[in-house]
């Protein structure tokens, strides 16, 4: 692995929260990652980082200074107790933060300290459990504010992990590592994902993660499918299937035929082959096991907290919509959340005539309504319901 040293122009981008990640912003300490999964959305050209993406890392030597420079200009301080408190993704979608050359470079460790000082909040998502050295900062950081310590599990078979994930931890090391994050109760939960079609989106792949998530008190479990973006992304995963899962090929040739420029599949070849949707399946799965779907949404300090809750209940449901394949009101819901979430006003302290009129759907009010007096949504609880029902028929 050919390790390069450089000064990074920038470090943190805009972030949105949502039920992938409640979060305010994201940064990759990182470029490259020694992890070289084979379905690696991050060696795609789209996002003009390196062609020896799986074989070369560079380590941005000026992260914390530029972290530092981003608080500092938003008006945050280390000297005091900031009014606010933002919520920063460090996460293996594009780079893995726990890859090797942390043991050495150590600039996640130096990100952490920089968060903590300043009183910000971490939700990192990793697939080394190298992770578990920092697990003192994160305890200290979840005290005083929020730090979550999240791993991505994709498969249970240990020869198609280590075909598909050779530089990083095992599954059962991964597992192992979730234990330990939850006995120091910091929250932790599990990414499913990617669940590659005919390999990982099976019942016998994702059935025994949400099994093992559950016996080792995991938060949540979270499923979501492949995209394969054209060029380095798909060429080099085709190879793989290619070399190790032949008979695979000519299914996946199908289903990513379309070229689509985000590497999502066919919607309807997907249908076609009566394949079940690894979203669908997880719900079904996190409510049998009595696991979360989403990461748990905390509250960070300066915020309005009936926004934030209000706009997780309409998020949740848009996910169910997604479900259900009602496309038009998951849009509508979809909508709604994004402009809760952003309101810079309580919205919980307006009046009825005035809530009214704000731009959300109607098919919304009910849920927001239901906040407003109980404190919680009976229709999202309804709709959570159904779409177990329906779900649970479907893959039975
Ligand atoms: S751990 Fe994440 S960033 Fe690293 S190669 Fe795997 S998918 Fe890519």
């Amino acid at each position: 692995m050919k390790v390069d040293y450089y000064h990074a122009k920038s470090l943190i981008r805009k972030g949105y929260a949502n039920l992938f990640a409640w979060v305010d912003a994201s940064f990759n300490p990182y470029q490259g990652c020694s992890h070289d999964c084979k379905y690696c959305d991050g060696k795609a050209e789209k996002y003009g980082l390196h062609a020896d993406f799986g074989q070369r890392v560079r380590v941005k030597v000026n992260a914390v200074e530029l972290l530092k420079t981003y608080l500092n200009k938003k008006g945050f301080s280390p000297d005091r107790a900031n009014p606010e408190s933002l919520t920063f993704f460090i996460s293996s979608g594009a780079c893995d933060p726990y890859q090797d050359v942390e043991k050495e470079a150590k600039i996640t460790r130096q990100l952490l300290e920089v968060l903590y000082q300043y009183g910000m909040s971490a939700h990192i998502l990793t697939k080394n459990t190298l992770a578990l050295k920092d697990l003192d900062i994160l305890e200290e950081m979840n005290q005083k504010h929020y730090a979550a310590l999240n791993f991505s599990i994709t498969l249970m078979d240990d020869k198609a992990q280590k075909i598909f994930e050779p530089g990083a931890s095992s599954t059962l090391e991964r597992l192992s590592a979730i234990a330990k994050v939850k006995s120091k109760n910091i929250p932790c939960g599990v990414y499913l994902c990617p669940a590659l079609p005919f390999i990982g989106d099976t019942a016998e792949n994702m059935l025994p993660i949400y099994q093992k998530s559950q016996e080792i008190n995991a938060d949540f479990v979270q499923a979501w499918g492949l995209t394969l973006k054209p060029g380095r992304n798909k060429e080099e995963f085709f190879k793989i299937l290619a070399q190790h899962f032949p008979t695979k090929l000519p299914l996946y040739e199908q289903l990513y035929q379309n070229n689509h420029k985000y590497g999502q599949l066919d919607e309807k070849v997907y249908n076609q082959m009566q394949q079940i949707w690894p979203e669908q399946r997880g719900f079904v799965y996190s409510k049998q096991f009595n696991l979360g779907y989403a990461p748990k949404r905390h509250i960070p300090t300066g915020r309005h907290p009936f926004n934030m809750k209000a706009a997780e209940i309409l998020h949740k449901a848009t996910h169910c919509y997604l479900l259900l394949m009602q496309f038009n009101l998951q849009k509508k819901f979809s909508k709604s959340a994004y402009f809760i979430e952003n309101h810079p006003h309580d919205l919980g302290k307006i009046d009825r005539s005035t809530a009214q009129k704000l731009p959300i759907a109607r098919e919304c009010h009910p849920y927001l309504s239901e906040l407003f007096q109980k404190k919680t949504s009976l229709s999202l609880q309804q709709l959570e319901a159904d779409t177990y029902q329906q779900l649970n028929q479907k893959i039975k």
